[in-house]
Parts: structure tokens; sequence; C-alpha cells
């Protein structure tokens, strides 16, 4: 339902869990955040119920270090609220880590196809079968991030606006997105990430919008965008001029 991401030389939880709650009008049932330090070790914390639950369990984020980190407030469309189906989700190695918005209709198949491929499920989500995709074709292809991301795109019908965190690629988030929003901002030396304005306006009214079927591979205070065919395209970069 709602999606955060950053990465910079901040801490990133305190900002995540900030952001989050700008974005706590359109209702969700749970709230979590996974973030990494610059060893590539990640945290992820997630749990059922308000946002408050989870700034009490990181002292409103001081006790998760590391500066780039993804968050999320889930609205449940497949499986319960429950601490086990709030994002993020991960691989089981933690090499892919990811926050959805959206529904992947034909998650079924997709699940099947995995398990088949020795994947487990720890979770009743669409967005772990999205999750274990691009670990999959990561894995399979060893064309790097932007490709397993498109191979899943490719795969997947039904909408989604997705971050994307790879142990390989510490400091850095791809998003991509079809039929659900997601925006960046930039500013010195630091890339935000959210669905919606409200959450990052704070910090920067500069920002990109990237479009259905578009990918993106954010670094501190820089932003690289793909078509499905990988290849890179320019995007202006836009200022907004109103307040929240
Ligand atoms: N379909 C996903 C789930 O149920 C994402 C829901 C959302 O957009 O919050 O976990």
């Amino acid at each position: 339902c709602g999606i955060v991401g950053f990465t910079g030389t901040k801490q990133a939880a305190p900002i995540l869990l900030d952001g989050l709650a700008k974005l706590e009008y359109r209702g969700y049932d749970s709230a979590g955040i996974a973030v990494r330090d610059g060893n590539g070790d990640t945290e992820i914390i997630k749990e059922k119920g308000k946002l408050k639950v989870l700034g009490e369990m990181t002292d409103w984020g001081a006790a998760v270090k590391g500066c780039c980190g993804i968050g999320h407030t889930r609205w449940a469309t497949h499986g319960e609220p429950s601490a086990v189906n709030a994002h993020p989700h991960a691989s089981d190695d933690e090499n892919v880590i990811a926050v959805h918005n959206g529904i992947i209709e034909n998650y079924q198949e997709l699940r099947e196809k995995l398990i088949k491929a020795g994947y487990d499920f720890k979770s009743q989500t669409d967005t772990e079968v999205a999750v274990k995709l691009i670990d999959y074709y990561y894995k399979k292809y060893s064309e790097g991030p932007v490709d397993a991301i498109v191979r899943s795109m490719l795969r997947i019908r039904g909408s989604y606006a997705l971050c994307v965190m790879f142990k390989d690629y510490p400091g850095e988030i791809y998003t991509a997105r079809k039929d659900s929003p997601m925006i960046i901002g930039i500013t010195d030396g630091e890339t935000y990430v959210a669905s919606d304005v409200p959450a990052i306006l704070k910090y920067t009214r500069n920002v990109y919008y990237i479009g259905n079927h578009e990918i993106a591979k954010l670094e501190k205070g820089k932003a690289i965008f793909y078509n499905i065919d990988r290849e890179e395209i320019t995007k202006p970069l836009t200022e907004i001029k109103w307040d929240a």
C-alpha cells in the first residue's frame, strides 16, 4: 500500500518510518522495514498493526543501523494480516529483499513453478512469489539485477510497484512499476523512492516519475533508468511546486 526507500549517507530507518507515517492516510494492516549497513548485513523488522508498533520495536529507527533501506505499509490482498505476511519479503539466503504494492494475478502458477525449482514459501502472499522469481532469474542467468527484474516483469501479470535490494549490490535499490505509482526524489548525495510524493516532500522537491514497464537503479544521489529492453533511457527531473 505504501512504499518508501532511501539510499544515502544518513541513517535510513528513521527516514523510512517518517515517510511511511506520511502515507498512513491510505490505510494499512501491517508495516515493515529492511535496512542494510555498509557490510551488506541486513536487518528485516516487520509486524502486524500500526507503525507505532514498529516504531516501539526499533526505538523509532534509532536501533537499526544502515544507510540504505526499504519500508512498506501493507494492505493485505493475498494472505491474512500477520508478521509473516508483512513486507519486506526475502529469498531464503536474503539475496533478494523486496516490498511490493499491487496484485500479482498469476502468482499461483509462478509459485508452483518455483516450488518445482526448489523454493520454499513462508507466507501466503503474492509478493513472496515476485521476490523468489527475481532471485531465480538472478541466479539462473547471472546477468545482474536489471536483467533479473526485466525477466520477472515479462512473466508477471498484474500490477506492481516494487523496491528491491540485492545482497551483491549494497547501497543500491532497484525499482520497477506497472499500474501502481512510484516516484524518485534526488538531492545532494541522497536518493529517495516512494509510492506517493508526501512521503519525501520534506527532503526534496526534485523528482523523477518512473513510467509503466520501466526500471530504475538507485544509488546515493543518482538514478539510472531502463526500459523493458534493458536499454538506458533519460528522464526529466521535475520540480514539485505544491505542498502536501
Ligand atoms: N498483494 C500484496 C500483499 O497482499 C501487496 C498489498 C499492498 O499493496 O499493500 O501482500
